[in-house]
């Protein structure tokens, strides 16, 4: 067997959190939460199996849940989508991203990212025999520079790939930067893959701004989303893919093929869970919470902080601790030597590019955090 992808070994995700299981560390790293989802989501699959909703799910998705969807999507963001054509539900967003760069890229073709970038963009683009354009931003603020954007697009462009709000910068774009993005888009034919997991995690009375409200960017984007993300409920593994008729009608050849559909039990419960709009609503409230309390305490123990504007995530400059270590030195040293696990920002970047950041997941009971502050507090 020649390997497609010779330089890939785990991910880090996996890394960091069998580190931390093996260190009985507390675990920060892999973005998860640490409490229960919603007994009504619960009691829905529950309902549902016994219902006997055990068998295959129509293949674009349960109508129920599309339905569901489109009417969220026109009642919260006053945007069209068409249940039947343009949304399919995926195994989370993992799979809805891999189908949609597979859809869109043939061998040869080159595909442009914006580092730091999550870490199945780049395998997934390779494995189409494609080429990922990197484009690295830099921290502090992790602002894309669309010149430098315009500039990296070549006659064998076809995609370009955002994700807003971005992990692990927690960077939000503003509208004029979907502005920006769809001159480049308009100017080159590009197709725009728009990683929008953590739509609904977004603070300090921030408002994000889809590709899907951009009437432009709509007619030319895959939008990508996760109810592990949205409904603390990463395992069920559930996600789903907005894209205008033909584009969708391209995915849905693949998809067929790839998971033909999606567990059932599971869709019914997301219909139903989806009814009520308080479930998305609070969440920014939710985690505003955690996020302070985390970023509290992590300052107390000598780190700088970058503010965290989305995501379930904070990254932590820890220059002031140990600034001879690298990303990866330190995240490992954190777990091994004081028992918290955190992810090195440098593992979203194609040249391993080190900022001197770990990013630290705040979806987790205040419990688990003040545990993971006593911790750090030794630090001092
Ligand atoms: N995109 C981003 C930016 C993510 O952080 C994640 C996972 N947390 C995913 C996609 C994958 O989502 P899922 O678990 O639904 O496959
Ligand atoms: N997206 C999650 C994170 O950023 C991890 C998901 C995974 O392990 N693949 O931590």
């Amino acid at each position: 067997l020649v390997s497609k992808l010779p330089d890939v070994g785990t991910t880090i995700f996996t890394v960091m959190s069998q580190l931390a299981a093996e260190h009985h560390a507390i675990n920060l790293s892999q973005g998860f939460p640490d409490f229960p989802c919603a007994p009504e989501m619960l009691q829905g699959v529950y309902q549902a199996m016994l219902a006997n909703h055990n068998q295959y799910a129509p293949m674009a998705g349960l109508p129920a849940l599309r339905q569901a969807l489109a009417a969220k999507l026109q009642q919260s963001r006053d945007i069209v989508v068409d249940a039947e054509t343009e949304i399919t539900i995926t195994a989370g967003a993992t799979q809805a991203l891999f189908t949609a760069i597979a859809t869109v890229l043939h061998a040869g073709d080159e595909a442009i990212i914006l580092d730091p970038s999550y870490d199945s963009y780049a395998p997934a683009i390779r494995a189409q025999g494609a080429v990922p354009v990197r484009i690295s931003l830099s921290a502090p603020a992790f602002a894309v520079d669309w010149d430098q954007v315009s500039q990296a697009v070549t006659p064998r462009t076809r995609l370009i790939i955002v994700n807003n709000p971005n992990n692990p910068a927690t960077s939000v774009f503003t509208c004029s930067d979907l502005d920006a993005l769809s001159a480049i888009a308009d100017r080159h034919d590009l197709i725009v893959l728009a990683d929008e997991v953590y739509e609904h995690l977004v603070y300090d009375g921030v408002e994000h701004q889809s590709v899907l409200a951009h009437p432009a960017l709509r007619a030319r984007s895959f939008a990508v989303y996760s109810f592990g993300k949205t409904f603390h409920a990463t395992g069920w593994k559930v996600g789903y893919c907005v894209a205008p008729p033909a584009l969708t009608a391209e995915f849905r050849k693949l998809h067929q093929f790839l998971v033909f559909s999606v567990n059932t039990p599971t869709q019914h419960a997301l219909a139903q869970y989806l009814a009520t709009p308080a479930h998305w609503q609070l969440l920014p409230e939710f985690y505003q919470a955690k996020r302070d309390l985390l970023a509290t305490g992590l300052q107390q123990a000598g780190f700088t902080l970058k503010p965290s504007q989305s995501t379930y995530f904070q990254l932590a400059d820890y220059r002031q601790i140990k600034p001879d270590l690298s990303e990866i030195e330190f995240a490992r040293w954190l777990t091994v030597t004081h028992g918290v696990a955190s992810i090195p920002v440098s593992a979203f970047y194609g040249d391993g590019r080190d900022h001197k950041l770990v990013r630290f997941c705040f979806a987790k009971q205040e419990t688990t955090l003040d545990a993971a502050l006593t911790r750090l507090s030794a630090l001092t």
